[in-house]
């Protein structure tokens, strides 16, 4: 018998271990097999379609089925499928893609390095901020402050940074090097009668006091999302940055901003640290940089971090850390092509006119909710807070699965945003083409699940 769709669902289970999945719900329901995909709509095996507010995982940012990229990477696999890297090894789709970042990057930062996902960017830079430090004659400054509820990987290290307990539980994680610092969210975290200036300056405060308590001789970076995506959507308060880094200069700690979901013109601009006043040592990339047709990062340093580079490997030779696939030939290509997409076809500015749209109809709808306390995100990247009582801002139980509930129906309406259970919360991150039309289309989709599983 000949393999289709349906006979593969079937025997999925049978073979298959899938990342951050209920093997239990596998066995029950089976698959969600996709099997094709246009524009922002998804096509599974029984021929549904699906509106995908996700984007696939927050990274589908020029649309699927893009003819184009199946272009590039038909040549660039004819003419270069693989060469590696290291030892200087080179090929011209690298640099030009590495130029054409730094031309568009936030301008402190000069030099470019390639991998294949957002964990392996962020362990990169976790390894560069040591090398950095420790070439400095600093090798104590080895700790690494990230906050609660962020993620930043499910790698060793990158899983030990990210602060959602659902990833340490069960392995021996966070590793020690790392330390958590408060998740900035006002709505979820300030205190009775405190302003939202009062709640800056407390998490500023407490990040003095963490410095203070393990000694900055003993800390190499500070790991930050702009905006946390997978933890809540969750922007911090305005000031909040411009403080952070200033205090971080002070005791000679680097600041990452990991731009895996933000970059690429998830909020409206080329990077979230644009509009959010950053101004990161050093930066990840991974997503929407080829619209998920490739895996592939990018991770950027400044020139001052290349130069401690540069003259430690007159005395140390080589920088000892690479992959297989850093700078892969027809990941660079794709890459390249995409930015030409959301350059050309100005998804950037799209995302942030859409993105405006997007909330104010998510507010119109919902806005006044008894269900709904928090509408949040930039541009195209949106959470919608679920609550039991808007008037305490008592968070859902998470046993009561209201996330989950609200999107499962929505899923039979043919419509995809994300539960984040941890914090009651429903993502929105759709590719950047996303029409007014569908847009309306998922506000009411929203709307409707909420009001037919919680209300
Ligand atoms: N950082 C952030 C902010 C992310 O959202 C993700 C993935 N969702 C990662 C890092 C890790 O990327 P990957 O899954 O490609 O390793």
């Amino acid at each position: 018998m000949n393999d289709t769709p349906k006979s593969l669902a079937q025997e999925d289970s049978q073979y298959v271990l899938h990342p951050a999945s209920s093997i239990t719900a596998l066995l029950d329901q089976g698959p969600q097999m996709i099997v094709s995909a246009k524009g922002s709509t998804i096509t599974d095996a029984d021929g549904n379609e699906l509106l995908d507010a996700v984007g696939g995982l927050w990274c589908v940012n020029a649309g699927y089925g893009r003819p184009e990229l199946a272009q590039v990477v038909k040549e660039a696999t004819e003419q270069l499928a693989y060469y590696h890297t290291f030892s200087n090894a080179s090929n011209p789709w690298q640099v030009q893609l590495a130029k054409k970042l730094l031309q568009l990057a936030p301008s402190n930062l000069g030099k470019v390095y390639f991998g294949s996902g957002g964990s392996d960017a962020n362990d990169t830079l976790v390894k560069i901020a040591w090398h950095y430090h420790s070439l400095r004659g600093k090798s104590t400054k080895t700790k690494v402050i990230a906050r609660e509820q962020a993620y930043h990987g499910t790698s060793i290290s990158t899983a030990s940074l990210t602060g959602l307990g659902g990833f340490h539980k069960e392995y021996p994680l966070p590793l020690d090097f790392v330390l958590h610092t408060d998740c900035p969210h006002f709505y979820t975290r300030g205190l009775e009668g405190e302003t939202e200036q009062q709640f800056c300056d407390r998490l500023i405060d407490n990040v003095a006091k963490l410095i203070e308590k393990e000694g900055a001789d003993n800390i190499a970076a500070f790991f930050a999302e702009p905006i946390h995506a997978a933890g809540g959507i969750i922007e911090p308060p305005a000031g909040y940055y411009p403080k952070l880094k200033t205090l971080l200069k002070q005791h000679d700690i680097l600041l990452v901003a990991d731009e895996v979901v933000c970059g690429y013109g998830r909020l409206g601009t080329w990077f979230g640290s644009d509009q959010l006043d950053i101004e990161p040592d050093m930066l990840s990339t991974a997503k929407g940089l080829t619209s998920g047709y490739f895996p592939m990062s990018a991770a950027f340093i400044t020139d001052e971090i290349f130069d401690v580079l540069k003259e430690g490997s007159a005395k140390i030779g080589a920088f000892s850390h690479g992959y297989t696939y850093s700078g892969h030939p027809v990941g660079c290509a794709v890459a390249l092509a995409n930015l030409n997409i959301i350059e050309n076809e100005g998804l950037v500015e799209r995302a942030k006119e859409n993105g405006a749209y997007l909330h104010a109809r998510l507010l119109e709808e919902l806005g006044d909710h008894k269900n709904v306390g928090e509408i949040r995100g930039r541009g195209l990247l949106a959470g919608v807070q679920l609550v039991k009582d808007k008037v305490n801002k008592e968070l859902p139980d998470p046993a009561d699965k209201w996330p989950a509930k609200v999107t499962a129906m929505m899923r039979k309406n043919g419509v995809i945003v994300r539960p984040l259970p941890s914090v009651g919360t429903l993502a929105i991150s759709p590719p950047l083409v996303i029409t007014r039309d569908e847009i309306d289309r998922l506000v009411s989709e929203i709307k409707a699940a909420i009001d037919a599983e919680i209300a």
